[in-house]
């Protein structure tokens, strides 16, 4: 029987794994990829990838820890059994990596070293110095070149994917994709397409994402009729370097390694913060979170630096909002060795050693929860069903999402060093299944009609000529992604408000509309990047308005979605019968809240490009959710009566309690 072909669009960690998994099953796969593999955004990851690992254990933790800890740190808004496979998997994968050559740092006995990150209380993250991204993702490219070599990949590199192909029964057959040298288009059947194109940070004009994440290929999905998940969930990194070109990632494993964040007491305190007393700075995060430090999840840590700054005006400089992240206690030598990568990055763009002087940092967008739905088979012990055709395929038969387009894995909020593992994992995870979906779907590719590629070649040929015909409008397309940009960040970062929503809303209609006049200003058909951006900005619109009509709709605070119009406020009271009361009634409306809202925000993209709305439940079979609280000062009345009432109703509240036989599969 003819081996399968596969299309996989991307070639980050996510696509690289898929590709390397196909291959090792047989199939032939094709990859495509808007950039050379190897400048995928994946290589800009720094800080490490997480999984339970030896060290951990002897602490007590588990593959099911893990899993808590992901489940608890999404606010309870990912179908659970894909993040426990995930989590089971995680020690494999990391095994994989150090087999397949990633120099893991090791501490002087030859172990791998660990640090910790976000959202957890255990060393999970394994990390190469701070450049874990590009060691991983070499690699896996090596991986692939010997696939190459050996005729099963073919890779296609500065191409731009622009539609699936679907057949008359709604199944995907393949895509249209454009060489973005010599502006060529091609067909490409496939068996089934993989769609591996990672996140969306340039819709909101200034990330720490790399110019190349802009969500084109995914919206390009969504408009053949792809449905697409949790859009709202965008996180906003805690620690960055404002800059006016770019805002660039201060790696949550600065604060893994030490790192402590704090403000001066005084507002504006115009003193070298080398000379202000410790009594004189407030180190927040560690004052109001003590379990967790300076290590709280990044949606928390995100707020509670806004709030600092904004709400109670003492951010450290009086025109700029930062806070101060502060290296200078940890030996130079630790820093060097762990941190060299984002330390450089630090000093080149600031012209400050931060070994030696605190940084000034303030969040920025960094991530997208949101992504493709995708669907999966949950297997009889609460994770999944290898090799079933259901994993990872999206609601078009024969299309996969995986790595940072799916919405699978992360919920309302990402915990740090998850991501590698989910794209990793979902890469290999999915192959097989993608390989059984091929035999099950009949018709191969090469059996399909030429008609099915030649209507999609023509119709991308004719948009394509169409917007090069454009060079008498009066609309600049750069000049609109700048006014994109600034309206997302203003309306959906940190702090949403229905009222900003509805007008963002309308806003980004007419910026849409005024996209329609764009004029391009070269109209040659060789390397003709203004073309490539004006047709990637036009794919910017309709994931903009999902985001925001999602935001608009839940009306909530989860995650890394906050609306202060409906925030719980903590307690008050001094007097502790009151103090209960408060907190009887907080835990009232948290579960009235969770019976409204632990859904999933399903996007289907609806006549004239509208986002249609619904909602999808959420499995959440083997964690109940509870109060996401991370030992808040303030707090302990309000787990002190959640716990009762789970006792009450005969549930393990809390995750890290129960241990079921079947968890920690992975050895
Ligand atoms: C600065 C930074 C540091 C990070 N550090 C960490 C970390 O330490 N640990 C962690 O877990 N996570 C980290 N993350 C998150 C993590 O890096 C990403 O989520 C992950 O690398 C995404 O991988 P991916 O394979 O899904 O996509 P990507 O690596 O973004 O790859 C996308 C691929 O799709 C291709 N593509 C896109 N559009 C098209 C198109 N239209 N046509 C054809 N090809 C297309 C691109 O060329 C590319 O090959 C970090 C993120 C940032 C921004």
């Amino acid at each position: 029987m003819a081996q399968p072909r596969v299309l996989v669009i991307g070639g980050g960690l996510a696509g690289l794994s898929a590709t390397m998994r196909l291959a090792e099953l047989g199939a032939s796969v094709d990859l495509v990829s808007l950039v050379p593999v190897k400048r995928s955004h994946s290589v800009c990851a720094q800080g490490g990838i997480n999984s339970v690992n030896a060290l951990t254990r002897q602490q007590g933790d588990n593959e099911w820890k893990h899993f808590d800890d992901t489940v608890y740190g999404g606010d309870f808004l990912q179908h659970q059994p894909p993040v426990k496979e995930m989590a089971d998997w995680g020690p494999r994968i990391v095994d994989l990596m150090d087999r397949l050559g990633v120099p893991f740092n090791r501490t002087p006995e030859g172990f791998r070293d660990q640090r910790r990150f976000g959202g957890t209380l255990f060393k999970r993250t394994a990390f190469a110095g701070a450049t874990t991204g590009q060691q991983l993702l070499y690699s896996l490219d090596e991986q692939v070149r010997r696939w190459e070599v050996d005729g099963k990949v073919k890779k296609w590199e500065f191409w731009d994917f622009l539609e699936p192909v679907l057949d008359d029964a709604g199944r995907c057959r393949g895509a249209i994709c454009q060489d973005l040298v010599t502006m060529q288009f091609r067909a490409f059947p496939a068996d089934a397409v993989i769609i591996a194109t990672g996140g969306c940070g340039l819709l909101y004009g200034r990330s720490t994402m790399s110019m190349v994440c802009n969500g084109s290929a995914v919206s390009r999905a969504y408009r053949a009729g792809a449905w697409y998940g949790n859009g709202e969930f965008i996180q906003v990194h805690p620690t960055a370097i404002p800059g006016a070109d770019k805002l660039r990632l201060m790696s949550e494993s600065a604060r893994g390694e030490g790192g402590r964040v704090w403000v001066p007491k005084t507002p504006h305190d115009p003193r070298d913060p080398r000379d202000i007393p410790e009594v004189e700075r407030s180190y927040f995060l560690e004052e109001r979170y003590p379990k967790y430090g300076n290590l709280v999840p990044r949606d928390i840590a995100t707020r509670e630096i806004f709030d600092i700054c904004t709400t109670e005006g003492l951010s450290v400089e009086k025109d700029r909002l930062c806070v101060y992240l502060d290296l200078t206690h940890v030996p130079r030598e630790t820093l060097d060795r762990k941190l060299g990568g984002i330390l450089e990055i630090y000093e080149k763009f600031q012209g400050v050693d931060p070994r030696v002087v605190p940084m000034k940092i303030f969040p920025a967008v960094h991530y997208s929860m949101g992504g493709l739905w995708v669907d999966y088979e949950k297997s009889s012990t609460g994770g999944l069903v290898e090799g079933s055709p259901r994993n990872q395929q999206t609601n078009i038969p024969g299309l996969y999402a995986i790595g940072e387009c799916d919405y699978q894995y992360h919920g309302a909020n990402r915990l740090g060093a998850n991501s590698l593992l989910s794209c990793i994992f979902s890469g290999l995870f999915c192959a097989p299944g993608v390989i059984a979906g091929v035999d099950a779907g009949g018709k191969k590719a090469a059996d399909e009609s030429s008609r099915l590629f030649e209507s999609g070649l023509r119709r991308e040929e004719e948009r394509h000529q169409a917007l090069l015909a454009r060079t008498a409008g009066d609309e600049n397309p750069y000049d609109l992604h700048q006014q994109l940009g600034n309206l997302m960040t203003r309306v959906a970062t940190v702090v949403r408000r229905n009222e900003q929503l509805v007008a963002a809303y309308a806003e980004v209609c007419s910026l849409e509309e005024r996209w329609r006049r764009c004029a391009v200003s070269d109209s040659g058909n060789w390397t003709n990047q203004n073309v490539v951006f004006t047709k990637s900005l036009g794919d910017m619109f309709p994931l903009a308005k999902l985001v925001l009509k999602g935001a608009l709709q839940r009306d909530e605070c989860r995650g890394a979605h906050y609306k202060p119009d409906f925030a719980m406020p903590g307690l008050h009271a001094t007097d502790p019968v009151e103090k209960r009361r408060e907190a009887e009634q907080w835990c009232d409306r948290f579960e009235a809240n969770t019976r409204r809202w632990l859904k999933s925000t399903v996007a289907k993209c609806g006549v004239g490009g509208e986002p249609e709305i619904s909602y999808e439940d959420v499995d959440t079979s083997l964690m109940p959710p509870r109060p996401r609280l991370y030992g808040l000062v303030g707090g302990e009345m309000i787990e002190e009566v959640w716990k009762e009432r789970q006792k009450l109703a005969g549930v393990s509240g809390d995750g890290q309690e129960k241990q079921p036989a079947y968890a920690g599969s992975a050895s």
